[in-house]
């Protein structure tokens, strides 16, 4: 085990590993007592991250007694690192993440004036996180802008480390974007207005196809009808309809035998998905947009490029009531990182007043990724019985009749008693 400077590993609790499965994906091999690192996180994380332990340790006994229990590790990002550590983002925090392949982490303030964009975005960079999982799932009785929010029911998959967020991007005017203008202009002929700003937007075949991948992977184990790919690739031939090329052909090469697509169907089964096959379709991005909003029970797994997933995940988490609810993971080879989906929100910070749920259905997906899932159906139940009872935080409480406005603290205890 490597040493730790500031963080504390747990006496007792042993190490989650890898292995492979049989459909070739790197999955956790789970202890009875695996020690989980924590990032308690910036703003309200600490009034969330104090409410939420106690829901993830409720969760647990209740499921499994005493044959199961998770070692808590707190290690280090964001405001608290730099005051404990005098860094951000300490290189420890980084390598425990890595050597205890399953972390959760609460919402962490992008300092100003620091050396690099976002510590989120740093970690996904480092750790190769490439996959960033939103399931975004209705909890009746929240209130919805949409008609029918139990509808939808999706899982975005969206690709983490290419297009936009590689942040390659040159100022107007500057040396670096003349240099490239000037090459693009004279060399290979393009058409590029003096003064302009230029980004570049890399899609690798590489990045692509291990997304797609992985999306696909996850509707077959967890028995979803179709795969999107979603792309602008009308546009945009050779990065986002290179996307959608790859995404096809990982899927012929790796799951010929589970995938069947569109064309397929419509040619040999007039239109009818065979039993046992997953659905593989493609969407050009603005039509899907339309798609979730009219009629998101046809889709489920959806694989997007960054910003494309960006613009879905907070519509779709918009249709089900806001990102107070949406929970997140950041999923790479053999290391997983679950994520509250919303920020610090400073405003409330030392409140006890914010909604949790985020944080704790972060935790769920971390117990259905551990294969727990009595622990993630004994959340999710509760929080669905919670919501029923009208016993809720300040952001749904103000969008309801009746019920009951709770302290962040008190709607975690709410959760434990209804489980
Ligand atoms: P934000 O912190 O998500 O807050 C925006 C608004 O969303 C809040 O004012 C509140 O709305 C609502 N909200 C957020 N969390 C909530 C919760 N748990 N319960 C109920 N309502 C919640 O976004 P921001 O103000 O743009 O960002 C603040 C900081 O967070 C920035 O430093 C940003 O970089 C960082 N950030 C971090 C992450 C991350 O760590 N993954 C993600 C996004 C932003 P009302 O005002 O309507 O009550």
């Amino acid at each position: 085990m490597s040493v730790y400077k500031y963080a504390k590993v747990p006496e007792h609790g042993e190490k989650i590993t890898i292995k492979v499965n049989d459909i070739g994906q790197v999955i956790p091999v789970v202890p009875n007592q695996p020690i989980i690192p924590f990032i308690r996180g910036d703003g309200i994380g600490d009034d969330i991250w104090k409410t939420s332990q106690p829901v993830f340790d409720a969760a647990v006994s209740k499921s499994y007694g005493d044959s199961k229990k998770i070692h808590w590790m707190k290690i280090y990002a964001g405001e608290e690192a730099k005051e404990v550590t005098g860094e951000y983002l300490p290189q420890e925090t980084i390598s425990a993440i890595k050597e205890f392949v399953v972390s959760i982490k609460g919402p962490l303030t992008t300092p100003v004036g620091g050396g690099f964009r976002s510590l989120n975005v740093t970690l996904r960079q480092v750790l190769d996180l490439y996959a960033c999982i939103r399931p975004i799932e209705y909890y009746n009785g929240v209130a919805s802008p949409v008609k029918n929010p139990e509808k939808v029911s999706c899982v975005i998959f969206r690709e983490n480390t290419e297009d936009v967020y590689c942040g390659i991007e040159y100022k107007s005017g500057t040396n670096e974007a003349n240099k490239v203008r000037d090459f693009l202009v004279n060399e290979l002929g393009a058409n590029i207005r003096e003064k302009s700003g230029i980004g570049i937007k890399p899609i690798s075949q590489f990045g692509s196809a291990r997304l797609v991948e992985k999306s696909i992977a996850y509707a077959i184990e967890n028995n979803y009808k179709s795969v999107t790919l979603v792309h602008k690739g009308n546009i945009m031939k050779f990065t986002e309809g290179g996307f959608r090329d790859w995404g096809y052909e990982v899927a012929k090469e790796k799951f010929a035998d589970r995938i069947i697509t569109e064309d397929e169907v419509w040619k040999h089964h007039d239109g009818k998905t065979p039993e046992g096959k997953i659905l593989l379709k493609d969407r050009i991005a603005d039509n899907m947009f339309q798609q979730l909003l009219i009629r998101p029970q046809e889709y489920d797994v959806l694989a997007t490029m960054n910003l494309n997933g960006d613009y879905l995940s907070d519509m779709l988490a918009a249709q089900v009531g806001g990102l107070g609810i949406a929970p997140g993971a950041n999923v790479g080879d053999g290391v997983a990182l679950f994520e509250a989906t919303h920020g610090t929100a400073p405003k409330y910070a030392g409140l006890d007043k914010v909604n949790p749920s985020s944080v704790i259905l972060s935790g769920m997906m971390m117990f259905e990724y551990m294969g727990w899932s009595e622990a993630a159906k004994a959340i999710k139940n509760s929080l669905q019985k919670t919501i029923d009872n009208k016993t809720v935080t300040y952001d749904i409480f103000r969008d309801i009749e009746g019920g009951r406005e709770l302290k962040c603290s008190e709607f975690g205890q709410e959760l434990i008693k209804n489980m």
